[in-house]
């Protein structure tokens, strides 16, 4: 049966690492407008010139072209599992995604909403500034980032919570510990 788990959450509350392990285990396709964005970027395309100073800045890139794209991958996965990463991130993708969900014949397993501190999500991208380099983990960047998560993206939280499918998930443990509230999360979703 054709599925979907969406995880919401600030930058740097883990998602990516998350997402990456359940799909790997559970035979998942992930799907992160991020990494998809990144990879048109370091390949110089035209969307890739075009979003590189958005990324850059920590703006959000427009919601058609985010949609023309997820529409673009979900179409190349055969038999949609999906774990959808840093999508959706405004109330207009949100309802564009309901809309694509049943048209698909896809339904929805649950939304793992992971948070950690403030503080720590600010850590942790500095951190990772340094171990990867990705141009937007410098501290203005991070910080705008954060601004856009609370105006653009958290108000998907009480959409989500209306639906009865928003799992809270603590993200401040050991990567471990947080996958097996993941798992948890999502048994006592089935
Ligand atoms: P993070 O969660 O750490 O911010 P992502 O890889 O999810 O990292 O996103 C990096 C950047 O890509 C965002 O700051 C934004 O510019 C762009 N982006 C990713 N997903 C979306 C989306 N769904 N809508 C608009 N912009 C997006």
């Amino acid at each position: 049966m054709a599925e979907a788990v969406i995880f919401l959450g600030p930058p740097g509350a883990g998602k990516g690492t998350q997402a990456k392990r359940l799909a790997a285990e559970m035979g998942f396709t992930q799907l992160s407008t991020g990494d998809i964005l990144r990879s048109h970027v370091a390949r110089g395309s035209e969307l890739g010139r075009r979003v590189k100073p958005i990324l850059e800045r920590g703006d959000l890139v427009p919601d058609d072209l985010i949609l023309a794209l997820v529409r673009e991958e979900i179409a190349a996965i055969p038999h949609p599992k999906v774990i959808f990463d840093g999508f959706p991130r405004t109330s207009a993708q949100a309802a564009a995604l309901d809309g694509l969900l049943s048209e698909l014949g896809i339904s929805l397993k649950g939304v793992l909403l992971v948070t950690a501190p403030e503080e720590e999500l600010v850590k942790r991208l500095l951190n990772r500034a340094q171990q990867e380099g990705r141009s937007d983990d410098n501290e203005a960047t991070i910080r705008n980032r954060l601004e856009v998560y609370k105006t653009q993206t958290q108000p998907l939280v009480d959409y989500y919570q209306k639906t009865g499918h928003l799992r809270k998930i603590n993200g401040l443990g050991s990567p471990d510990a947080v996958y097996r509230s993941i798992e948890a999360a999502l048994v006592a979703e089935a």
